[in-house]
């Protein structure tokens, strides 16, 4: 733990015990009429009594992301299979774990839009889209993504991207109010989980690479009001500061930081201790990252890359451990946070760790904030170590680019070696399981910079780093590799990892039978053996897989649920019938489940869009009629009766060469895709039949569009 100072610590302290004391468990959660959504404190405290229940995103406040349930164990998964999916209609990046309450599955998708599911057939019960304005997507540094909701008395809460905070009724998806928690004007956007204590729902929100100044707002889950808001950096000096904690912040930072915002922006990791009863928040790194031109006299620029613990009733300060002191690499502490009980020298001890983006794995007293270990879990040359006695990391010199005045390699770079995949831990092997990305990243110091509101703010250099990578004992470019990575945190020692085939990370949940699930950017869900590592059940998800799994119990039947989907397909497979280019769908698996997803195109084909998107047709009444017949005839029996694939083979309603009638001859006649598997058909059609063929197909594909558009209306 650092100080402020002296003064002030121990009352803040004081104060948080008395205040933070409203969390007391008073009934235990019965059972609920589907939909009820009937969370509130008492049901939050007991969540391990009704352990089929996923609460919230992260199940419980601690967020350790750890099932009690056993229904589905190593003996049993080999019979693990699809129960139900339900299909996404936005691509992008899918990160939402879903939120399974009182019988219903609540999924957040790209763009914030939320799908409510019968969470035993996968009937879908409603569905809300936001109407984010797409032009938002501009300043949401890294994609449109959303992270989940929150659930609390009847109501499901949702963060936009573009900054508002929705209360909607869980039954119908009415909203029942929604406020706006950033200034529109400013280059904020949202897509973290709001989390709900004692009745306050609490949202941050990002744009650091913008020029956002960080905060985080508790509002009354009740009515919307907010209740207390915490700033991350000092804001300007002229106009006074907002807490005391912030006058001593400014004393950390040089020159004129608030014209740039400051960043600290808090996008994604937050946890509450029941015990402790404080709030962690995990701050993001500086507007821009070069700490040159933020904070030109350097300082540690407080409360940038830290953990700061409030009181969630006030919003009140009441310590802080930053992690990378006058962060200048976009290292944040924005990573998932968790709380547990561990094994410490010989007795347990209530912590609060991190594994951020700067490679070392953080262990804090979870009351005092003192820290207790830090170990690097992936390669690191920012920082030797951190120094136990004083808190601080010992730097590599030559990795402060914008002291040195030479460019650096750095590991890890901005990607972190860990970013904002859920990971778990489980209190019965006593280990972590993270997803880790091994990487690094040129910097160097840009010469002048100015700040500009809808563009990316680093004030670094990359490409001027790009020669050191060809000197001798230089790292792999870039992305190096990733795995997942069981980690024990009373040893600060690797027990396993997964080595994986393609570089990404996915979130992961592990359960008390002893498994670990996880998904990989190759297209699969996958369950270890969490003792060991080893591998026990896979299912194609048809889509590279980002977020993490969350399991549940309905009528005492295990379920494991995966929402897949991200920039950019695995391997080169695509959906035949598309809904979305990158198979963003919602997985749900059983023992027994026997559902099967529809079958997928294996191979790259440029040619098959992903919407329906056909030209006029043109061709005559005649031409249709008879080119049905000998579509049917000739076409039918590998693209699919009434020209609606249903194999491995290219549903040709998607064709863009429906567009080319020229590019359309030259496969179907000339056979330029012979090698594709899509010989000449010149001495198998009659003459005429090829044109015919053509109209046919942009008929079907116009007619299955606009039933398309009139399934959509409401
Ligand atoms: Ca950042």
């Amino acid at each position: 733990m650092k100080t402020l100072g002296r003064r002030g610590f121990g009352a803040a302290i004081a104060v948080a015990a008395v205040l933070g004391g409203a969390l007391v468990a008073s009934a235990q959660g019965g059972p609920h009429p589907r939909g009820a959504a009937a969370v509130d404190t008492a049901r939050q405290l007991a969540a391990d009594r009704e352990p089929g229940t996923w609460m919230s995103a992260a199940r419980t406040l601690d967020e350790q992301r750890f099932s009690p349930l056993t229904g589905i164990d190593r003996s049993n998964i080999g019979g693990l299979g699809l129960a139900w999916y339900g299909d996404i209609d936005s691509e992008r990046g899918q990160e939402a774990t879903p939120v399974v309450v009182d019988g219903v599955l609540y999924v957040t998708t790209a763009w914030s839009m939320l799908k409510a599911f019968d969470a035993r057939t996968g009937e879908k019960l409603w569905e809300y889209d936001p109407r984010v304005d797409r032009a938002v997507g501009q300043i949401a540094c890294c994609d449109v993504v959303n992270r989940g909701v929150a659930a609390w008395k009847g109501r499901i809460y949702l963060g936009v991207l573009d900054g508002r905070l929705i209360a909607l009724d869980a039954r119908t998806g009415k909203v029942a109010w929604s406020v706006m928690t950033v200034d529109p004007a400013k280059p904020y956007t949202v897509t973290g989980v709001p989390r709900i204590i004692n009745g306050k729902v609490i949202i941050g929100n990002g744009g650091a690479e913008y020029n956002a100044r960080g905060y985080v707002t508790a509002y009354d889950a009740a009515t919307g009001r907010q209740i207390w808001r915490f700033y991350t950096v000092p804001g300007d000096p002229s106009k006074g500061f907002e807490t005391p904690e912030l006058a001593r912040a400014a004393k950390t930072w040089t020159g004129e930081w608030w014209k740039l915002g400051g960043g600290g922006t808090v996008w994604d990791g937050m946890a509450y201790d029941v015990e402790s009863r404080l709030l962690y928040i995990g701050v993001g790194n500086g507007t821009p990252w070069n700490q040159k031109f933020r904070s030109p006299g350097g300082g540690d620029n407080l409360f940038l890359t830290s953990i700061v613990a409030l009181n969630p009733e006030t919003g009140t300060y009441v310590w802080h451990y930053q992690m990378t002191n006058g962060e200048t690499w976009d290292h944040t502490a924005t990573q998932p946070i968790m709380v547990a009980t561990i094994p410490w020298k010989g007795r347990p001890r209530r912590v609060v760790m991190e594994a951020p983006k700067n490679g070392f794995f953080y262990v804090l007293d979870a009351r005092t904030g003192k820290l207790l270990s830090a170990e690097k879990f992936a390669p690191v040359n920012w920082a030797e170590r951190i120094d136990l006695k004083t808190g601080r990391p010992v730097e590599n010199p030559v990795a402060r680019y914008e002291r040195t005045g030479k460019p650096a390699i750095v590991s890890p770079g901005p990607l972190g070696a860990h970013n904002w995949h859920p990971w778990s831990y489980s209190p019965r092997t006593g280990l972590v399981y993270l997803p880790v990305t091994e990487n690094n990243a040129g910097y160097d110091s840009v010469t002048e910079f100015r700040i500009n509101a809808r563009a990316y703010n680093t004030a670094v250099n990359a490409a001027a780093a790009a020669p050191l990578y060809n000197a001798p004992g230089a790292p792999a470019r870039g992305t190096v590799k990733s795995y997942l990575q069981a980690w024990n945190p009373a040893t600060q020692k690797e027990v396993w990892r997964v080595p994986n085939a393609t570089f990404g990370a996915s979130g992961v949940l592990a359960t008390a039978s002893d498994i670990v699930f996880s998904g990989n950017h190759d297209g699969e869900f996958v369950a270890y053996d969490a003792r060991t590592g080893a591998r026990l059940w896979s299912s194609p998800t048809q889509a590279k897989v980002v977020a993490a799994p969350s399991t549940y119990t309905i009528d005492g039947v295990q379920y494991v649920a995966i929402l897949v989907g991200a920039r950019g397909l695995p391997g080169e497979q695509a959906r035949t019938s598309p809904v979305s280019a990158n198979n963003s769908r919602i997985l749900v698996y059983r023992l027994g489940g026997t559902a099967r997803l529809p079958a997928e195109k294996v191979g790259p084909d440029s040619t098959i869009s992903s919407t329906l998107n056909p030209p006029l047709l043109t061709g005559t009444n005649e031409q249709v009629i008879d080119g049905s017949a000998s579509y049917a005839r000739v076409c039918s029996g590998c693209h699919g009766a009434n020209a609606v694939a249903d194999k491995s083979i290219p549903d040709l309603r998607y064709s863009t060469t429906l567009h080319n009638w020229l590019e359309w001859e030259d496969i179907v006649v000339r056979g330029v895709r012979a090698q594709k598997g899509m010989a000449s058909f010149r001495d198998i059609l009659t003459p005429g039949e090829s044109e015919t063929i053509f109209h046919y197909l942009i008929s079907q594909a116009n007619k299955d569009k606009a039933t398309e558009q009139a399934a959509r209306r409401p």
